[in-house]
């Protein structure tokens, strides 16, 4: 993640899946696949890295085609495909700016052209870039942060829906952050609070269609977005101050997408599931 993202000052950790030390786990090797995806294309907005590409890897592990969209990390994005090919499965590349509504059309266009579907749309892509002074917002800051982390995840909705049918479901990544304060990071909390109210009204909307939406708000996961935007000390205790007293691993969220994604969510929709080391929020 270079455009998006402030490089953290003191930070050496870049934002790049492939160079980060340790490298996230995406998927534990004792993952066993049950076919509970078996046949279904996925679009995963931020794919290419992170929890993303846990969440595109796992559900071709469940037998999912997926096409990934990505800002500009070409190299975490080969090597998602990589993985998911390893699966026995597609995984459609497309590289592209989520603020810009044209492009999510674009995108949903070509999973629909190479796949000949879409069932299941996983809203991803963020970006945060933390303050200390409030005062340090700028407009062009905040106004970065909602377009790129929920008004991206309206066009994409949007798109989708031209395309699903009963069974299909959204899944949105929000944010411990909109559970409880995060003082260094208003703007970007802001826009996590607004995902979970997006995903309950979208929810309740579609549910006599059959269309499910429900979101997962990881607590802290050990991905580039962390590494190229908070600052060495930060970076040094992060997750510590979960109940498990550690980051979580992409790898330890993806199964949560899978689940919501499944049948076995068939009664589910408008949720949060808190994939967040034991912090116990309400709602
Ligand atoms: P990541 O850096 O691996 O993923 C972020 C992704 O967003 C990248 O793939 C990037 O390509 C994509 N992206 C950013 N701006 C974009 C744009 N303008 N257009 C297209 N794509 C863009 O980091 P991650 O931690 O896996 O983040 C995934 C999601 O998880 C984000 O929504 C983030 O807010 C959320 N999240 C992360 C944590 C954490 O601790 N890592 C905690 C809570 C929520």
């Amino acid at each position: 993640m270079k455009t998006t993202k402030t490089p953290a000052k003191q930070n050496k950790q870049p934002g790049i899946e492939s160079e980060m030390n340790p490298r996230p786990e995406v998927i534990k090797a004792n993952y066993k696949g049950a076919g509970k995806l078996k046949d279904k294309v996925a679009l995963i907005t931020g794919g290419d890295s992170g929890i993303g590409r846990s969440v595109a890897v796992h559900f071709a592990r469940e037998g999912a085609d997926v096409a990934i969209v990505y800002l500009d990390e070409d190299v975490d994005a080969k090597e998602t495909r990589k993985m998911v090919e390893a699966e026995g499965k597609s995984c459609l590349l497309i590289k592209g700016d989520v603020k810009k509504p044209a492009f999510s059309k674009k995108a949903v266009e070509n999973t629909v052209k190479k796949f000949g579907k879409i069932n299941i749309l996983v809203n991803n892509a963020g970006m945060q870039v933390p303050q200390k002074d409030p005062k340090e917002i700028d407009d062009k800051q905040l106004e970065d942060t909602f377009r790129i982390n929920i008004f991206g995840y309206f066009y994409f909705a949007h798109e989708v829906l031209a395309h699903f049918q009963a069974g299909d479901s959204i899944i949105n990544t929000t944010s411990v952050t909109a559970y409880r304060s995060s003082p260094n990071l208003i703007d970007y909390s802001s826009t996590k609070g607004a995902i979970t109210s997006f995903t309950r009204s979208l929810a309740t909307n579609l549910a006599k269609s059959g269309i499910r939406v429900n979101a997962v708000a990881p607590g802290p996961v050990w991905t580039p977005l962390i590494v190229s935007t908070f600052d060495e000390e930060k970076i040094k205790s992060f997750g510590a101050e979960t109940a498990m007293e550690r980051a979580g691993q992409p790898s330890e969220l993806g199964p949560s997408y899978v689940f919501l994604a499944s049948d076995d969510a068939s009664f589910i929709t408008g949720q949060v599931m808190h994939v967040n080391g034991g912090e116990v929020v309400n709602g």
